[in-house]
């Protein structure tokens, strides 16, 4: 089957590595992103190691005539977005007007969030649902009945979290749970890459993501709180004792309404004092601004000024020491009994480097993102609409992890977080 990945990115690049070694699905690639030189390299290097029919092509993600041009002529089985947040609507527009089914790894974000016809829907919906992070299910969740009616299916989300960890929950949910009341979802990265301040993954994401107010989901609600305010310390299998801060995360939105009867959904991430203070103190002189500047006769934007100066996280293979712990604790009733588990992956920095050349954060991203395409093609999480993760069986795609470089564990009685 014939797949297009748009993007050439850290987290592409796995995707693309991956699919390479699933080579009796993906027979033919066609890897499509805007500095198409990165695409040859990965063509390059992959060339004798897989049977797969490896092309390359130049896109401009945001244009929808030029991606419709291109899945035309390729005619793709489907289309795996790993570009950017950015690129989400456009895509998905082009895989309607061509048929094509579509897999991306994160939901729809703008990147000029001072676009005045943006920020009316954005305004309206911070007072509906009551969160204020720039990203949200509502762009996409749009195109559901189109979808439908055009018989083609969007898997969104489909990377580690967003992603596996919705697949954890309904694994849960099918096989350990009569009601899941709690949900907490931890990602710990216990890597060290040596560089005082670097993001696993692109920047300016990152940074958005981790500047922003947090908020959980409890009895119905939406509750927001201020950017880390809500700390916990928690002892993570394979990597040890590490602080973690309360986040906003779009799989809480999804979770909430697919989980049916759960009461509270909270996200964690680990950061390191040193990551903190840089943060706050590049906030606090305007470099995380999205917002152009004049400089020098031109204009910038300070947080791609900044996204050119740190170290590209594709690079941080090579350097990246320890592991990662991601995965989610639950709470709740089994033939009336109350009870607790935790469903978690870890993975090994350096082995990821050894065996694609990357580090973790792009392996645990890449890998799913492979997984749901494939499931996707082969038909077994087919359906004509847009889902997330939970909406599907979890049984081949909790496989297909243990398969392909991602084996999951499960503990019964896990500590839980206050
Ligand atoms: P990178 O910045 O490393 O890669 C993005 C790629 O997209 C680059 O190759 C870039 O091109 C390309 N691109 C950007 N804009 C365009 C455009 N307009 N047209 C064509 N190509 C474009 O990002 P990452 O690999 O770190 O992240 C990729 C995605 O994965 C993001 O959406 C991120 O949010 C998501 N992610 C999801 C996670 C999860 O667990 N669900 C975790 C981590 C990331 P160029 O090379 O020219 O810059």
């Amino acid at each position: 089957m014939k797949i297009l990945i748009i993007g050439c990115g850290g987290v592409a690049q796995v995707a693309i590595k991956k699919c390479c070694q699933a080579d009796d699905v993906f027979t033919e690639i066609l890897i499509a992103s805007r500095t198409k030189s990165k695409c040859d390299a990965v063509a390059e290097e992959m060339k004798n190691r897989t049977k797969a029919k490896i092309t390359t092509a130049k896109v401009n993600a945001d244009d929808i005539g030029e991606l419709v041009a291109l899945i035309s002529s390729f005619k793709p089985s489907a289309v795996l977005n790993v570009a950017l947040p950015y690129q989400d609507l456009t895509i998905m527009e082009a895989c309607l007007k061509t048929g094509v089914d579509y897999i991306d790894t994160a939901n729809y974000e703008c990147e000029d969030t001072d676009d005045p016809k943006w920020r009316k829907i954005y305004e309206k919906r911070v007072k509906e649902k009551g969160f204020t992070a720039y990203f949200d299910y509502s762009w996409q969740w749009a195109y559901r009945e189109k979808f439908e009616k055009a018989g083609i299916c969007a898997l969104l989300g489909s990377g580690f979290d967003p992603g596996v960890t919705q697949v954890f929950s309904a694994y849960a949910q099918k096989h350990y749970f009569d009601t899941i009341e709690t949900i907490d979802i931890l990602d710990c990265n216990g890597g060290d890459h040596g560089y005082a301040f670097a993001t696993n993954f692109n920047p300016e994401i990152n940074l958005r993501e981790v500047s922003a107010n947090g908020s959980y989901w409890e009895n119905g609600k939406w509750i927001e709180t201020k950017p880390l305010e809500i700390k916990r310390e928690y002892d993570f299998d394979g990597v040890g004792k590490k602080d973690m801060y309360l986040l906003h995360h779009e799989e809480i939105e999804s979770l909430a309404e697919n989980i049916k009867g759960v009461k509270r959904i909270r996200f964690f991430m680990t950061f390191g004092q040193s990551y903190i203070q840089h943060m706050q103190c590049l906030k606090d002189v305007g470099m995380l601004s999205t917002v152009p500047v004049k400089f020098e006769g031109g204009e910038i934007v300070p947080i791609q000024f900044l996204k050119a100066l740190l170290p590209d996280p594709s690079t941080l293979g090579p350097r990246t020491k320890g592991k990662t712990n991601i995965g989610c604790i639950f709470t709740g009733y089994k033939d009336g009994k109350k009870k607790s588990l935790y469903i978690y992956n870890v993975c090994d920095h350096q082995e990821c480097y050894r065996e694609v050349g990357s580090q973790a954060i792009s392996y645990t991203t890449g890998v799913p993102a492979m997984i749901g395409a494939m499931l996707v093609v082969k038909g077994i999480w087919k359906k004509a609409g847009v889902f997330t993760a939970e909406e599907f069986d979890p049984d081949p795609y909790m496989e297909a992890l243990n398969k392909y470089g991602l084996p999951w564990r499960i503990s019964e009685d896990p500590v839980l977080v206050d």
